[in-house]
């Protein structure tokens, strides 16, 4: 079993659109821990996404994730980090595959509605982000 962060972002809680995703979530299988709204500093927004402090979009970015809340949720299930990415589809959703979270609700490759962890030991690191050990049960 592996874990793995999911984020729906500010974009999609605007839209309303976290009660669409979170079915998507789980009629493919990944178990919810645990799932709570928070709205990011801008302090925990920098650190969440430090490792692209050097891109050009950094700072847009950062102002995006605290533009409003957003609902991180901690996913289990067997193959969970790359089977949740599948699932989102590609940063850009004008290049991610038909049926994906970001094909249906992304609006463009900044505000693309959800964010998924991208190795099995980052799955790890950004649950622990986000919630104690206490607060993950099954
Ligand atoms: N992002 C952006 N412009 C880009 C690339 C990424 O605004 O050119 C944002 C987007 O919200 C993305 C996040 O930065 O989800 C993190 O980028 P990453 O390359 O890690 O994409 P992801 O892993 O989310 O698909
Ligand atoms: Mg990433």
């Amino acid at each position: 079993m592996q874990r793995t962060l999911c984020i729906i972002k500010p974009d999609a809680v605007e839209k309303n659109l976290q009660g669409k995703i979170i079915k998507i979530i789980l009629d493919a299988g990944f178990q919810i821990l645990n799932l709570k709204p928070v709205r990011l500093t801008r302090k925990q927004a920098e650190k969440f996404y430090e490792i692209h402090k050097d891109k050009m979009f950094y700072s847009e970015l950062v102002e995006f994730m605290t533009s409003g809340s957003c609902i991180p949720i901690a996913l289990v299930k067997e193959n969970a980090v790359n089977d949740f990415r599948e699932l989102i589809g590609a940063t850009n959703p004008a290049e991610a595959k038909e049926g994906t979270i970001r094909k249906l609700y992304a609006d463009d490759k900044q505000r693309n509605a959800v964010h998924g962890s991208d190795s099995v030991e980052n799955g790890i690191k950004e649950v622990n982000f986000f919630f104690p050990e206490i607060e993950l049960t099954m």
